[in-house]
């Protein structure tokens, strides 16, 4: 039964990343540290507006160091367009500070030491560790994710921890980037949170949450 779920999920996937082949993150950056802040960035808002903010923010800030010499007010002002801009001044500069205090100014590599960091949570650390490291130590969870892996009832969980760790059982280590990857790819562009578009989905036959076919 477990392996019948797991070669379902893998084919799955793999028809997924067929009609998705050029999923990749789409937040802009260059280092960890800026993979780290536009992620801290992305909650709530959309990664357009995210690379829209940080293309100004990430060539005033190279390092936590210059974060922390901006200080809260003027770094509130240069992401106040991504929304929540107070905690999230608070959430960049909280880690910046720790990184300086604990790893010697430089953003650490595993998913457990970045989640660690004030104000970065367990989603955060695992888009981190996975994209700037290559660290496959986790499943990236967001809501696309999440909405995406119930429709098709690889879970039914709602609480993305629960939702990450039944993913790790069902997709072996190395695709488990690719899941993040091509699942938010469908989330944003086919399998839309209202209005699924499941006329145009690779999966239909094979989804229990399919629209009927007069409806699609
Ligand atoms: S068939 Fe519809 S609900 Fe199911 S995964 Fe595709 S788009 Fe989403």
């Amino acid at each position: 039964m477990r392996q019948a779920r797991r070669v379902r999920a893998v084919e799955l996937l793999d028809r997924l990343a067929a009609q998705h082949p050029d999923a990749h993150i789409e937040l802009l950056y260059e280092t960890p540290l800026d993979l780290l802040v536009a992620t801290i960035l992305s909650a709530q808002c959309t990664d357009q507006r995210v690379n829209q903010v940080t293309r100004e923010l990430f060539r005033l800030c190279r390092t936590p160091a210059d974060y922390l010499a901006l200080g809260a007010a003027e770094l509130e002002e240069l992401i106040r367009p991504t929304g929540f801009f107070r905690q999230k001044t608070a959430a960049i500069l909280g880690a910046c500070m720790a990184i300086m205090e604990r790893f010697d100014g430089r953003v650490p590599e595993s998913t457990a030491e970045l989640d660690s960091l004030p104000g970065v949570g367990r989603k955060t650390a695992a888009v981190v560790a996975s994209n700037a490291f290559g660290r496959r130590e986790g499943i990236a969870v967001d809501t696309h994710v999440g909405r995406v892996s119930r429709r098709l009832r690889l879970t039914r969980q709602s609480d993305p921890d629960k939702v990450e760790r039944v993913l790790m059982t069902l997709y072996p280590r190395e695709r488990w980037l690719e899941v993040t990857d091509v699942l938010i790819f469908h989330g944003r562009r086919v399998c839309f949170a209202r209005r699924p578009r499941c006329g145009d989905c690779s999966v239909v036959d094979d989804c229990p949450s399919a629209l009927p076919v007069d409806r699609r």
